[in-house]
């Protein structure tokens, strides 16, 4: 589970909004349809909660092991999982789902933050024949890019009072603007595609909030994708970029609130980079009916590596029992019960992403460069941070209702006396976990879980062990709502595998 931004609500609001639970309309709607709909097949008869949680505690005990040094991409502890998981995969009847036969989906981390080294940034202004060179004391970044050129961009300015800007406005032009107006008019900027933003500073107090902005750079996939160019002036340097454009500056013909400066910049930034190699583990079953489509089952396989707490504390491994080895946990139990009699229908595709703790980023990189066509996905399950609430919790389906799924969900939840309820939190963190990529897609993909059924388990798991070095296995760990969650989901599988319980989206 990722965390989340720093003024998410989802933890900073001490969870006084946690689990409300309400009843969904579900429960009326399946009376009301039950009658036009298949029936969920009966499962075999299966092992008992017990087996079950013995199993779960397997596979958690061994990924989250010391040995796993907290499962960091591109670490020792890396390569120890890749093969825990292959090993894994291939004990569960899968074939490599990568694409070439391969296992793994290979690919790059990139995360830029301003070069240090004297000469990395050079800019400078010229209007009328008249030039200016700013100082070194520039800061420059555009995520994506180890170093960009930006020569010859006309400077623009926006007129006071505008609030809109037409998509496109600002292409190729260099827009001018005090950084404090930067929050107000983030989403607009966007839209207007301008080539780069020089942001301005009135005083040492705004440039110093402003450049914190360009300090802590975030992880990334490592495309030619580049983010928005930003530049930011001291105020020292903004007074001398005031002194060149003058007073006299004219409205752009367009007449839409964009200023022409008659002013050309000039600016050339190297950025430090670093990069990690890392790959999502892929493995598939194919189904008996060709052409079927496919159901996903995802969960993450990496942690937090070994940088856990404080320097001086004495354990700083960030173990990740609960998130996320108790996910793998459940997805590779919940596939094993599901498949027991042989294929599905549809094909079965297993997905260990990487570097979800980053940013999402492996399920990023799926969805970038998918080994099936991703509509042909029918149904995706998340499976994260599963070991929390005990035996007896009802179901929260994150992102159910953004897709056909939510139906077929309740009836399988129900056929094992469960229920699906709705949670505040469900809203909360349905952007800090994977599916919300594949949603982002248009690919039906939920998390279905005990865990954020159980209100206190879960905030006491939040205000505990979680993203800490006390994430660990041990004989405390709760298991009885992850074992639940094993029979759920073998159910969903099997129901969501089949064309006669779903025949699809349309059907
Ligand atoms: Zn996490």
């Amino acid at each position: 589970m990722a965390a989340g931004p720093p003024n998410d609500t989802g933890l900073s609001d001490g969870g006084k909004n946690v689990g409300r639970l309400i009843r969904t309309w579900c429960a009326l709607a399946v009376a009301a349809l039950a009658a036009a709909c298949a029936t969920v097949p009966d499962a075999p008869a299966g092992p008992s909660l017990d087996a079950i949680e013995a199993s779960l505690a397997r596979d958690i005990a061994t990924l989250s092991d010391d040995s796993f040094a907290g499962r960091y991409p591109g670490t020792p502890g890396e390569a120890k999982t890749r093969a825990w998981l292959i090993d894994r995969f291939v004990e569960l009847g899968l074939a490599p789902g990568a694409g070439d036969g391969d296992w793994t989906q290979d690919f790059t981390l990139v995360r830029h933050t301003p070069a240090t080294e004297p000469g990395s940034v050079t800019a400078g202004a010229t209007r009328a024949g008249r030039s200016l060179r700013f100082s070194d004391d520039i800061l420059a970044s555009q995520p994506g890019a180890d170093r960009a050129t930006i020569a010859d961009v006309p400077m623009v300015g926006l007129a006071p009072d505008v609030e809109t800007l037409r998509p496109g406005a600002l292409a190729n032009r260099a827009l001018v603007l005090p950084a404090s107006e930067l929050a107000r008019l983030g989403a607009e900027l966007e839209t207007a595609e301008p080539k780069v933003i020089v942001l301005t500073s009135a005083d040492r107090e705004s440039h110093e909030r402003a450049a914190r902005l360009f300090e802590s750079g975030r992880w990334r996939l490592d495309s030619d994708k580049r983010d928005l160019a930003l530049m930011l002036l001291s105020p020292e340097d903004s007074a001398r970029l005031r002194g060149l454009i003058g007073s006299n500056a004219r409205r752009h013909p367009d007449g839409l609130g964009v200023i022409s400066y008659d002013t050309i910049l000039d600016l050339r930034f190297e950025q430090a980079a670093e990069r990690i190699d890392t790959a999502n583990i892929i493995g598939r079953l194919p189904g008996t009916v060709e052409g079927a489509g496919a159901v996903l089952l995802l969960a993450h396989w990496d942690h937090l590596g070994d940088q856990c707490g404080p320097p001086a504390a004495q354990d700083r491994l960030c173990n990740g029992a609960v998130d996320n080895a108790s996910g793998l946990a459940v997805m590779a139990e919940a596939l094993r019960l599901a498949t027991r009699e042989g294929p599905l229908e549809r094909d079965l595709i297993v997905l260990a992403t990487s570097a979800e703790e980053l940013g999402l980023l492996g399920a990023e990189a799926f969805v970038a460069d998918a080994p099936v066509p991703l509509p042909t996905i029918a149904a995706a399950f998340n499976f994260d941070t599963m070991a929390v609430a005990p035996r007896g919790a009802p179901v929260v389906a994150v992102g159910a209702e953004e897709t056909p799924l939510a139906y077929g969900i309740s009836e399988v939840a129900r056929s094992l006396g469960r229920e699906v309820v709705s949670s505040v939190q469900a809203d909360a963190f349905l952007r800090r976990q994977d599916g919300w990529v594949f949603l982002r897609e248009g690919v039906p993909a939920v998390w279905a879980t005990s865990t954020l059924a159980d209100e206190k388990a879960f905030e006491a798991f939040l205000d505990g062990p979680y993203h800490g070095a006390g994430d660990e296995f041990g004989p405390a760990l709760e298991m009885g709502g992850a074992a639940e969650d094993v029979l759920l989901h073998a159910g969903l599988i099997r129901y969501f595998g089949s064309l006669q319980t779903y025949p699809g989206a349309a059907g």
